[in-house]
Formats: C-alpha cells, structure tokens, sequence
C-alpha cells in the first residue's frame, strides 16, 4: 500500500525524523475552517501541497508556494480541481515553509540485484533526481541489524542520524520504499523531511493492527469502488491464507478480464487494446489460490453490468493447477450463465482436467467459448474474442 505525503511524514515523525509543521485540510473545507487551520498553525509563511498518490507535483502545479492568507481558500479550491498524473486529490497540506540551503535526497528500497534493502543518499536533490545524472552513495543494508555497516560514506553527521532513523522506520514499519526527496537542509542547518514516499510490505498486515485505520486506496489514487473493496477482501479470508486473488482494477470498458500471472498480464492489456477492446477491469490471480478464491474473484469481475466479453489468460503456469483455479471460474460461470463471448487461453500443471471442467461448463450452460492451449499465444487469443464479439 502506497501512503500519502502526509501519512508518510506521520511515520517519519514517529520515528524522530523532523517534519515541517503542517495540517490537512479537506475537500469539504470552508472558508472559516480555513483561516482557523492556518492561524492554528502559527506559521510565519506557509507551501500548500495536493496529497495524490504520486510524485511529481511541484512539475505538476500541485505545490503552491506564494499562497496568503487572503487567497489561500481559493488557492486551496484551485488545487482540489487538480487531477495530478490521473490521481485524485485526496487532501491538501498546509505546512511551514522551509528556508532552503540545500536540497538533498536519501531513500531506502530493496534492490532486486543483491536481494537486501539499499540506502541511497546524494547530496543533490529536488525535483527530477530520476533524469539528472548524479552521484548517489549507495550502502547495502542487513534486515538483521539496526546498525549500518558503511554508515561512514555520508560525511554529514546530521544525515547519518536521519538515516539511521528512517532505516528504524524501514525495518518497524515493515516498508518496501522509504524516500526522502528533498531532505532539506535549512539556512540555520536542520534537516527536515519535505516530502514522504512511502510504500507498506502489504504481506506485513498481519503484525499491524494500525494500518487498518488507513482509508482504502487504489494504484489509482482514487477512492476504491464497491467491485475493488469486494475483491480486496478476498485476500483477507480467514480459512486460507495462499495465493492471491484480490487484485481488480475497475476501468471504463466492457471487456472482462481475467489473468493468472502478473508480467504477462500486462501485456495482455495491451493486446487487448490494440484488437479495438476495451478493458471492463484489470485483474490477476496467482500464486495457487484455492478455488473458492478464484471463484469469489470471477464473481466480482463478472458482476460489473454491460460487459460484452470475458477473456481468460494465463501464461503456462509452474506450480497453480489449471484444475483448481478453473473449477473456482467454472463454479462461477455455472451461476452467472454468460451469453456473451468468453475465450480461454491456458496451460500448467492439470491442464487437461482444467479444460474438461470448462468444456463441461460450456455444455451445460450453452456457453459461446473457445478454449486455447499453449500453442496458441495469448494475444492471438484476444483476437478470436474480437472476431466472436464481432460476427
Ligand atoms: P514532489 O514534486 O511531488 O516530489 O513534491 P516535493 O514535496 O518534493 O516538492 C517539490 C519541490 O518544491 C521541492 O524540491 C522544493 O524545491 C519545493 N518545496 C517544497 N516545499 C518547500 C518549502 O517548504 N519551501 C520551499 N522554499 N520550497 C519547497
Ligand atoms: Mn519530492
């Protein structure tokens, strides 16, 4: 789970990381509970910055640094219009603006190389720290250990402190990102997290209570529909813990999808789009669900009105039985009897039982179906879709 600047520098704090002084004002301000949140603040100048899932705001005009207290409602009005990158605005900050010495950047996120966490620290950072070409300090991190071995490469005393903090914070909070960017180094020499990225290790849910007080979120940055909240649940079954079969994305289109894998899926997208569809949703099961999962899940991605196809795609799995998986989608198909098209296109262990669940399937409800193997690939599979939709 991603977090919001705001909840990202809650953390921080926690884990004595100093923060600029700041507050949230919502969507369904006003103009007096505005002024009373700015003058609560007692801040001298204030930034006020859109909370959306992404980075990039100060590139996208979602920072505003010249706001008064006489334009601030509208300053504030103006940011909630704002769509930054395709995401929400979910709250705005209010917050002391830093006299700035010096930008710096320091964050801690495994690298998938040497499979351990790393700490990258550079001395130059801000905006577009991904498109310049600068030096970072780079120091490999042990999970079993607080201490940094290497700690010494940061020559500033001040951002090893930080450091040693926010990997505190990495290892407790159970995070997968942590980035500072900018740490701030003011005029009078403090360094203060401007900005928090953080994402949450959402495999950690078990050893944190708390993180049940976030509101809901999607990759979309936009509030979760009742299909996303439904199919996130799934995940949360308290008989089974394997595999997973809780991601689904509503999108516009009417196609529906059903994928088994996560890299292919991606791709199976596009194909999708470039036969002239269009996705009803975005979803994936992997890791060897069981079939009441898969069956739970299909249930979701087939209660969305209007749609006009299913595809069903999966690479050749390893180790998630065709058999399983399948009898959960059949047991689904059998009581939603779809008369539109729907196409098959999968291969692993159990393949063959797999198929014959879905050709049963199909015989008993009078499906429209075309079932594919793996010497079909699966974008021509999508192909045949486009044609049945099509005749
Ligand atoms: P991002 O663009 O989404 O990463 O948002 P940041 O919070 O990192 O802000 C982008 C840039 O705005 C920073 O690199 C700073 O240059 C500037 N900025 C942010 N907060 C302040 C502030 O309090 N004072 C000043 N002077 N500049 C700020
Ligand atoms: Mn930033």
């Amino acid at each position: 789970m991603n977090l919001y600047e705001w909840e990202g520098k809650n953390l921080f704090a926690k884990h004595g990381i100093k923060i600029p002084k700041g507050a949230q004002i919502k969507r369904d301000f006003n103009n007096d509970n505005i002024i009373k949140i700015y003058t609560d603040l007692s801040v001298e100048d204030f930034v006020l910055k859109v909370q959306v899932l992404s980075g990039k705001r100060g590139k996208n005009k979602g920072i505003i640094l010249n706001s008064t207290k006489e334009s601030i409602a509208d300053d504030v009005k103006s940011l909630f219009d704002l769509q930054i990158r395709g995401q929400f605005v979910e709250s705005v900050r209010i917050e002391e603006k830093l006299n700035i010495k010096k930008e710096h950047y320091l964050s801690i996120t495994y690298d998938s190389k040497i499979k351990q966490p790393v700490l990258v620290y550079s001395t130059d950072g801000g905006i577009d720290v991904e498109d310049n070409n600068l030096e970072f300090i780079k120091i490999p991190l042990d999970i079993r250990f607080k201490n940094v071995v290497g700690i010494e490469k940061i020559e500033d005393e001040n951002v090893r402190d930080v450091a040693l903090r926010l990997w505190e914070c990495f290892l407790t909070e159970d995070a997968r990102v942590v980035e500072i960017n900018p740490l701030v180094q003011t005029i009078d020499d403090k360094f203060i997290a401007a900005d928090a990225k953080v994402a949450l290790d959402d495999d950690a849910i078990f050893r944190h209570e708390e993180w049940k007080t976030y509101e809901p979120r999607t990759m979309l940055g936009r509030k979760p529909t009742k299909r996303e909240m439904l199919a996130s649940s799934i995940d949360e079954g308290q008989d089974y813990y394997r595999g997973t079969a809780g991601k689904y994305i509503e999108m516009e289109g009417d196609i529906a999808v059903l994928f088994s894998g996560g890299g292919a899926s991606i791709a199976n997208m596009d194909a999708l789009a470039s036969n002239g569809l269009k996705a009803a949703n975005y979803t994936e099961y992997s890791g060897n669900p069981p079939r009441e999962k898969v069956y739970e899940l299909t249930k979701v991605v087939l209660s969305k009105p209007d749609l006009k196809g299913l595809w069903i795609s999966g690479g050749v799995a390893n180790f998630t039985s065709v058999k399983e998986t399948f009898q959960g989608i059949v047991d689904a198909l059998n009581e939603i009897k779809p008369t539109y098209p729907i196409v098959v296109r999968r291969a692993g262990p159990e393949e063959d039982e797999g198929m014959d669940l879905m050709r049963a399937c199909a015989k008993d409800n009078n499906l429209n179906i075309a079932l594919f193997g793996k010497d079909y690939s699966m974008s021509e599979t999508v192909k045949k879709l486009a044609d049945m939709i099509n005749t």
